[in-house]
Formats: C-alpha cells, sequence, structure tokens
C-alpha cells in the first residue's frame, strides 16, 4: 500500500505519533464511558437464568464479549480520522477534504480511498530540511535546486536515471 517513492519507511509505531494527544485523551474518554458506565448498565438488563455458565449467565457472557468489541469501534475510527488529517498535511494534500471524506463516507469506504490515492511521504530539502514535494524543482523555502536537469535538453530528470529518457543523453553518475 505504502508508495515506493516515500524515501523513509517508517514504522507502525513512528506512524502512530503523528495522532494528537488530544485525541488520545478522546478516545480514553469514550473507553472509560463505555466499558465503566454504558456496557455493565447494558448487560445489567439482560435477565440472569439459572443455566448459565458459571454462575452469570450465558446471556451475560455473550452479550458482553459482543459489545466490549463494538467498544473499539469508536476508538480505532477517532484515531483512523486523526491520522488521516494529520497524514495528508505531510504528504501535501488537502488535508480538510481528506478529513471530510474520511468522516463522512460511511463504511470506511473513505479510509480506504485515501489510502489507495495518497501520495508518498515528501523529501525534505537538503539544505533547509523544509519537507518539499517530490514533484518539486526547487525547494520552496530557500530555493535549492532539487533535482537535476538534462545538461542536453534542459529537461527534469528523476532520480537514478542514467540516461535522460526525453533526449536519451548519457548522464553518468
Ligand atoms: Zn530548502
Ligand atoms: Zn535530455
Amino acid at each position: 500500500m505504502n508508495s515506493k517513492s516515500s524515501n523513509s519507511p517508517t514504522s507502525f509505531k513512528e506512524e502512530l505519533k503523528i495522532i494528537p494527544k488530544t485525541a488520545w485523551w478522546v478516545i480514553a474518554l469514550i473507553l472509560l464511558a463505555w466499558y465503566g458506565l454504558a456496557l455493565p448498565a447494558i448487560v445489567r438488563t439482560v435477565p440472569i437464568r439459572p443455566d448459565g455458565a458459571w454462575g452469570l449467565g450465558g446471556e451475560r457472557i455473550g452479550i458482553t464479549v459482543v459489545m466490549s468489541i463494538f467498544g473499539l469501534i469508536p476508538g480505532l475510527w477517532i484515531s483512523l480520522v486523526f491520522y488521516v488529517n494529520q497524514d495528508a498535511k505531510r504528504r501535501f494534500m488537502n488535508r480538510v477534504a481528506w478529513t471530510l471524506i474520511v468522516l463522512f463516507i460511511p463504511y470506511g469506504i473513505g479510509f480506504v480511498v485515501y489510502f489507495v490515492a495518497r501520495k508518498p511521504i515528501p523529501q525534505s530539502c537538503p539544505q533547509c530540511h523544509a519537507p518539499v514535494g517530490n514533484d518539486f524543482a526547487f525547494c520552496p523555502v530557500c530555493k535549492q535546486e532539487l533535482k537535476s536537469h538534462c545538461p542536453n535538453c534542459n529537461r527534469l530528470l528523476e532520480a537514478g536515471w542514467m540516461n535522460c529518457a526525453y533526449c536519451g543523453n548519457a548522464l553518468g553518475k
């Protein structure tokens, strides 16, 4: 899924770091409310029958398991929305539009679209370390030349080219 041109492969743990702290607090509150208040209240409404397992009532156990899994969905969803919000920004994508897309397109389809359509993580300028788009020819901050031009036809060269794709000029590394 992650594009090959993203220059630094990041670990899952590092990716999680871009989700802001506020989001984790909101998620923690939701989980606390769900597992601490809502879930026990729901379970208590289920009548105990004497033939239930472990003396708790089979229905209660079943409801608890199903509802526990349901409780994880909002947390996962919120963290993903915040992830997209931050991730789109660093990828020079329209942050607001993508956040709205993942918020309002149901059944997680918005997320699928985002992860398919997202651009690779931009490189940083070798001179001033500002983030620069992969197709930038010059750094917008310090004007450092990011891509070289073919000495023969003067068109933009991609990294790794041995010969110019436009005029066939041998580039020689
Ligand atoms: Zn720069
Ligand atoms: Zn050329």
